[in-house]
């Protein structure tokens, strides 16, 4: 660190983290603390890496929120220390966000900043319940209006000139004042007839649509239990709500998932699950330590091809190969340490992404069990091996128990070498907001894509009614650990993330529904 710290104060959008700027989106990975407020999101607090310092200063129960002087104080006092400040604020900072507030004390003391505008909920939930707010057919002009004037109960709305406008009209903190609004807009002389909508929860998974005039909003809102965070909108544009509408009508909109995986893979599964408008929130419950260095592989290897009329390597996860090939580099040795001996090699993998990861390095599987699954393996492997040929399974340390009885019973020689330990992620940065998530109701599924995503999820989530939890696993395996818990349990029909994404839908797209 230079000594000179600086604050960025980012807008997080309203919500959903495909709104996240890419410039916001880097910043999260490059802070060395992040303070926060209460409207981020689990899924984009779930994009912070693990360990980094975060501070949230916005309890949304009341009486924690942390006093906006106290917040100017800590991006003072964290940038003084040479710190790389990264103040995440909801929708844009400017737009009613005390932004200009926060960078006052920091002017004053000379510390360096940057602003980096967000997507502001005044114009993205609109667009999420699709209304234009200016479609040139019915408003010429936008204006967005705090519902909650700074006064406290003073009301400073100029509902005269508003209405004189003839623009649309988005309201933010309005829902606990929304009769006083619209009362004031009609006093006004506005048209009781106006159409008027008011959104909860916009762009994220719960987000709720109210379509009315201005007259019965409130009584509608009121019978829906229309809840902060809403927008209030009016203007002849909310009529066309009805015709445009289309985020709760994606396969899987309005539905929030959690997605567990290994720290080190990709996330296909959550991808696939946006693209059908689900929030995502990715938990990598798990993370892989490879043994390191790995004398008992490096023995193996040595006299790997020479040791039987067949030589047998089995795989048992995308992570055992890829550690597999990056020991085998330490060593100084490559693919032809395995192929040259006198021994037929042959290959097995646990499954179709262990079988992909292989593939990428030259080796296409001899054996793929048809269902994903230890016992399945050892039992192909058992079948088809030559009688007295040499196994090697390389894989994670205390890995499944049911791989080795088929092979040993059927008189191979099999060589268990550990590659990498699996160790557990605690994610503190979101537990808190995802155990909430869980008591409301307002994670629709938990996908599991092994036994120790399991193991490694309710290790980070140790507080929670399991029952409650609708599991979506890859295969029986994975049911069987998720089952301990006694979890509402769906399993995929196939070992694929195709089949996952299935099995998803059939539980709960709206094709269901
Ligand atoms: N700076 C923020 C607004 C902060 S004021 C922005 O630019 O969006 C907080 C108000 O924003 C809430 O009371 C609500 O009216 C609105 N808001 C923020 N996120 C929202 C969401 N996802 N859905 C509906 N309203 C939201």
């Amino acid at each position: 660190m230079d000594g000179t710290g600086k604050v960025w104060l980012a807008g997080a959008g309203p919500g959903d983290a495909g709104l996240l700027t890419v410039r916001t989106r880097e910043l999260i990975e490059a802070a060395d603390i992040i303070v926060y407020d209460a409207l981020i999101s689990a899924e984009i607090l779930s994009l912070i890496p693990p360990g980094k310092e975060v501070v949230n200063v916005g309890k949304r129960s009341g009486h924690h929120l942390v006093p906006q002087h106290e917040i100017n104080e800590i991006l003072l006092k964290e940038a003084q220390k040479g710190r790389k400040v990264l103040r995440l604020k909801g929708g844009d900072p400017f737009v009613f966000g005390r932004g200009g507030e926060e960078l006052e004390l920091l002017a004053e003391h000379r510390i360096p900043f940057e602003i980096v505008p967000g997507i502001t909920s005044a114009t993205a939930v609109p667009a999420y319940a699709g209304i234009p707010v200016t479609h040139r057919t019915y408003a010429s002009s936008l204006h967005i209006i705090t519902g909650h004037p700074r006064q406290g109960g003073t009301d400073t709305i100029d509902y005269a000139s508003l209405v004189k406008m003839k623009g649309t009209l988005v309201f933010l903190m309005g829902i606990t004042s929304m009769e006083v609004i619209l009362n004031g807009l009609m006093d006004a002389g506005l048209d009781r007839d106006t159409p008027a909508a008011v959104i909860e929860n916009g762009t994220l998974f719960g987000q709720r649509r109210v379509i009315s005039v201005v007259d019965r909003l409130a009584e509608d809102a009121g019978k829906a239990g229309i809840r902060p965070p809403a927008v209030i909108i009016v203007g002849d544009v909310c009529a066309l709500s009805d015709r445009f509408h289309w985020a709760e009508d994606r396969p899987l909109g309005g539905r929030q998932i959690l997605v567990t995986r290994p720290r080190q893979s990709s996330s296909v599964l959550a991808g696939k699950l946006r693209t059908l408008g689900a929030q995502v929130i990715e938990l990598p419950s798990i993370a892989t330590r490879a043994i390191s260095p790995n004398t008992a592989l490096q023995r193996a290897i040595k006299q790997f091809g020479n040791r039987a009329a067949q030589e047998w390597l089995l795989f048992t996860s995308p992570a055992g190969v890829r550690i597999f090939f990056e020991q085998l580099a330490e060593f100084k040795m490559d693919i032809r340490h395995i192929l040259c001996g006198s021994a037929q090699v042959k290959v097995g993998a646990i499954g179709s992404a262990t079988e992909r990861e292989l593939k990428g390095y030259g080796l296409l599987a001899d054996v793929v069990p048809d269902v994903y699954c230890a016992a399945r393996l050892g039992e192909a492997v058992a079948a088809q091996a030559k009688p007295g040929s040499k196994v090697t399974v390389a894989r994670a340390l205390y890995g499944s128990e049911e791989l080795l009885p088929p092979l040993l019973q059927a008189g191979l020689d099999v060589d268990d070498i550990p590659l990498y330990e699996t160790v557990y992620e605690t994610h503190e940065q979101v537990k808190d907001k995802i155990v909430t998530l869980f008591e409301q109701g307002g994670i629709d599924a938990v996908t599991f894509t092994s036994a120790s995503t399991v193991k490694g999820f309710v290790h980070t989530m140790e507080r929670l009614d399991y029952h409650k939890i609708r599991a979506i696993c890859i295969g029986e395996q994975t049911a069987a650990e998720a089952e301990k818990y006694r979890m509402d349990i769906s399993v995929a029909k196939e070992a694929s993330i195709e089949s996952m994404t299935e099995c998803i839908l059939d539980n709960l797209g709206i094709r269901g529904r």
